[in-house]
């Protein structure tokens, strides 16, 4: 009886007994079991046994114990396997560039090489709660791309996360370390191995695969899964790197904006398809208006951070399919798709206007700019990218040159504007070497007392062809390209010298104001250029003025705060010019060292007329007298603005009513001659004066009004109280002329009022009756200040007046008394 291991098969056996019958041995594997009942895999040799005739009678054999062996062979193999998927997958990520293709290809590996039921890549909720199956297989419907756990309790894959190192799990029913999840019990997973993805940032991911059977996994699976997410990682940071230049060359760093060439890109398109479909397109070239000096002054960073705040705005003023792009430096474009009328991109434009009006915020300081806006359109004005986008650039210079912050349609005639713009500037950058600027200065007169009390240096350009080119013409080219500060030298220079020269002539000197720009603060040191001139001169620093735009303070810079107080500590003044055009207030005033304020002329032009203006010179003029600031009214061009102003207590004026700018010659004559405000102009007395005359009798008002007619005078009359009380609300007046006798309310009840309302004007009373009882009453009710009779001629009444005036003017309203008849 032969012993037989347990599992050889029918045809082994037959194989066997065939050799051994033929005298043969034989060679080959088949398991053997043990007593215990257990098997193991053999290697055996079988030879047969002969007896001494040499007659086979029995087999004899060696069975070796090779499950080692087998096992290394397997492992081997599959280590092959794995080691060849890797390199295949290491290839096959090279040419995907989908995320999602890149994630489904390796859990298709971990299948693969693992020949595991369950293969997935778990990342981290975005909300960092929980995880979510980003990519799997095996699992049922439903599962991948969902949270698979959003509680706090311990995971392996929190524990893979944190500490960076893969993990085994044998058996989730005997691990304490872990809370086993739903989908796993649903699954009927038991065990699992999990590795981390990981890369520069740390670990973002775990990739797994699990398993029905317990003890699934060995180290040598760990290995495997650690490679693939290694090649997945690199594959990762290759896609990441890939992103961020194709990110880089088609969107702004600064701003996420889409850049010059994807804006271009878009504009062509956009441009091909209303070729095809027609419709109407439009461009928009936005500029910012003064965003250099933020820049130069709050720096880079907050530069930075400005242009964002801007593009954000920008993209909150048009449509989602509207593309909104950062050119370059301040410049952003807008394009418009289908506008169905050209008012609209008017309307967008107006948007970002008031979008841009709103204060931004940065870096703790609150600053403004506005935006000039040129608008090109298709079809009509350019027929390609660049033809639009030049166009809408002209048309942004207009508004440019429009005083900014508006917007301009661009019109055909704008290129030859623009090309003349070009053609200035290059003739700009010598004209301060051929010595063609000259300096022009128009003087400002002291309302108190109607003399020059300075004068401001106006730049003219003296052009060989051109002629006398006027400086709205040239100093925006000179700001843009820098010139201004050496030409703004020039001028600060010219200046001292036209003061030494008046001083060697033995002229009166006035001070003279240097209008400076915000371009020329943006250097650094125009403290340091002053004090150098004033050193070299020696010029009295009082005698210069320095004018700053309202803009320079607005943006309240630290370092033109300092460089303003330090010229200021020189003891030059300084001035805010066109003064109420930006946004200041009492608060931001208040910060600077300042002496003078100038009233922009946009507001005296209409202060006469136009009720809001009136109320906003009022306003300004208070203002700065609670400051303890002069107040300097520009553009002053009609005795009506001036008489207003003069009532409102301004105390200067500049404009084209007393002088325009002039050569210095004719400054000269002016000094020389002693050239002043007419004396009726004046604030200095009586005879320039308002009037008011108040009587019931029309006929008898007439006639008072021709006979104080040479007083030189504005006079106003009233025939009756009430109406005098009505004009004594809206004008200034300083002498008031009652009638005693008048039906509806006395002469000495209308002057009590006057009395306690307007207790600085003097107050005379006319009267035909000079009985004793008005007297006393006019005296103590109506502090009445002198009595007129009309029974004197018209020229005693004149000079009645005049000697009363005359003598009440240099009183406190307190101080003067009383007079009788004489
Ligand atoms: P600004 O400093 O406000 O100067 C006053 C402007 O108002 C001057 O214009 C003056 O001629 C004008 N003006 C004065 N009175 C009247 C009037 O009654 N009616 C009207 N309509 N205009 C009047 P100008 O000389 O053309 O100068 C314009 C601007 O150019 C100046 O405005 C100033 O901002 C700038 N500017 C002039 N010279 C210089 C300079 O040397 N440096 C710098 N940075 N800017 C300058
Ligand atoms: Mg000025
Ligand atoms: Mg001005």
């Amino acid at each position: 009886m032969f012993f037989m291991p347990s599992d050889v098969t029918t045809e082994q056996r037959q194989e066997i007994h065939r050799a051994i019958d033929s005298g043969g041995i034989w060679r080959g594997r088949y398991r053997v079991q043990r007593r215990n009942g257990r098997t193991f895999p053999a290697a055996a040799v079988l030879a047969p046994i002969r007896d001494a005739e040499g007659v086979i009678t029995g087999m004899t054999g060696v069975s070796r114990d090779i499950s080692e062996r087998l096992d290394a062979e397997q492992a081997i193999r599959r280590h092959a396997k794995q080691q060849s998927l890797i390199a295949a997958f290491s290839r096959t990520v090279l040419t995907l560039y989908n995320l999602d293709d890149l994630q489904d290809q390796t859990v298709a590996v971990i299948r693969d090489g693992l020949d595991v039921e369950y293969c997935e890549i778990a990342l981290p909720n975005p909300d960092g709660n929980g995880w979510m199956l980003k990519a799997g297989l095996g699992w049922e419907h439903g599962w991948v791309g969902q949270s698979i756990f959003d509680g706090e309790a311990p995971t392996h894959y929190q524990e893979v996360l944190a500490s960076g190192e893969p993990i085994l799990v044998a058996n989730f029913r005997n691990e304490q370390r872990f809370k086993s999840l739903e989908i796993h019990q649903a699954h009927g997973i038991v065990s699992a191995a999990a590795v981390p993805i990981s890369g520069a940032g740390g670990v973002h991911g775990v990739l797994g695969a699990l398993s029905h059977d317990p003890d699934r996994f060995t180290l040598e699976d760990i290995d495997f899964l650690q490679s693939l997410a290694n090649t997945l990682e690199a594959a990762l940071e290759r896609k990441q790197a890939e992103d961020k230049l194709t990110q880089l060359a088609q969107f702004d760093v600064v701003t996420g904006l889409p850049n010059r060439s994807l804006f271009r890109d878009r504009l062509s398109q956009a441009l091909a398809q209303v070729q095809r479909n027609g419709g109407l397109l439009g461009v928009l070239f936005v500029d910012l208006d003064g965003f250099k000096a933020v820049n130069d002054t709050l720096g880079h960073t907050a530069g930075d951070t400005l242009l964002d705040q801007v593009g954000q705005r920008l993209q909150y003023s048009v449509r989602s399919g509207d593309t909104v792009s950062r050119l370059a430096g301040d410049e952003f474009a807008i394009l418009l798709t289908n506008l169905a009328k050209t008012e609209d991109a008017g309307k967008v434009a107006e948007k970002i206007l008031a979008e841009c009006a709103r204060a931004f915020h940065v870096g703790g300081n609150q600053t403004f700019v506005s935006a000039s806006i040129g608008v090109a359109l298709h079809p009509g004005d350019g027929n390609d990218t660049d033809q639009l986008l030049k166009n809408a650039d002209i048309a942004m210079y207009r508004a440019k040159e429009q005083g900014r912050n508006n917007y301009q349609f661009y019109l055909p005639q704008m290129h030859e504007r623009a090309l003349e713009r070009m053609r200035l500037e290059a003739e700009l950058r010598g004209a301060l070497s051929r010595d063609e600027f000259v300096l022009h200065y128009q003087p400002k007169v002291d309302l108190h007392n109607g003399e020059i009390c300075g004068f401001e240096a106006l730049l003219r350009w003296q052009h060989p062809e051109r002629g006398l080119v006027p400086p709205v013409k040239f100093i925006s080219i000179l700001e843009d390209t820098g010139l201004i500060v050496p030409v703004g030298e020039w001028v600060i220079r010219t200046v001292c010298a036209q003061i030494l020269s008046w001083q060697e002539l033995g002229m009166k000197i006035h001070p003279v104001a240097v209008n400076l720009s915000s371009r020329q603060f943006q250097h650094k040191n125009i403290d340091i250029v002053i004090r150098r001139i004033l050193d070299s001169t020696g010029v009295n620093p009082r005698l210069l003025e320095f004018e700053v735009t309202e803009s320079l303070l607005m943006q309240d810079a630290e370092e033109a705060v300092r460089m303003l107080h330090n010229m200021k500590s020189f003891g030059v003044r300084l001035s805010v010019d066109d003064f109420g055009t930006g946004y200041s207030s009492l608060a931001y005033l208040k910060r600077f060292p300042l002496d003078v304020l100038k009233i922009d002329r946009a507001f005296i032009r209409d202060c006469i007329t136009d009720p809001d203006d009136a109320t906003i010179v009022q306003a300004i003029i208070s203002l700065a007298q609670n400051l303890k600031l002069k107040v300097v009214a520009e553009g002053v061009e009609t005795e009506a603005q001036l008489h207003f102003l003069r009532a409102l207590g301004c105390d200067h004026m500049q404009g084209y009513f007393f002088s325009k700018p002039v050569e210095i010659d004719a400054v000269n004559r002016m000094l020389a001659e002693d050239v002043r405000l007419q004396s009726k102009f004046v604030d200095n007395g009586a005879g320039e004066r308002t009037v008011l005359l108040v009587d019931d009798n029309e006929y008898d008002l007439l006639l008072w009004r021709d006979a104080f007619a040479p007083l030189d005078c504005r006079i106003l009359t009233a025939v009756s109280a009430e109406l005098a009380l009505d004009i004594l609300a809206n004008n200034a007046i300083d002498i008031v002329i009652s009638d005693q006798n008048m039906p509806t309310m006395s002469g000495t009840r209308f002057l009590s009022t006057v009395r306690q309302f307007y207790p600085d004007a003097i107050r005379i009373m006319l009267t035909g009756d000079e009985s004793n009882e008005t007297l006393p009453n006019a005296v103590n009710e109506a502090g009445v200040h002198r009595f007129l009779s009309k029974h004197w001629s018209p020229e005693r009444l004149l000079k009645e007046v005049r000697e009363t005036c005359r003598q009440l003017s240099h009183l406190d309203p307190a101080q003067r008394v009383t007079q009788g008849f004489a």
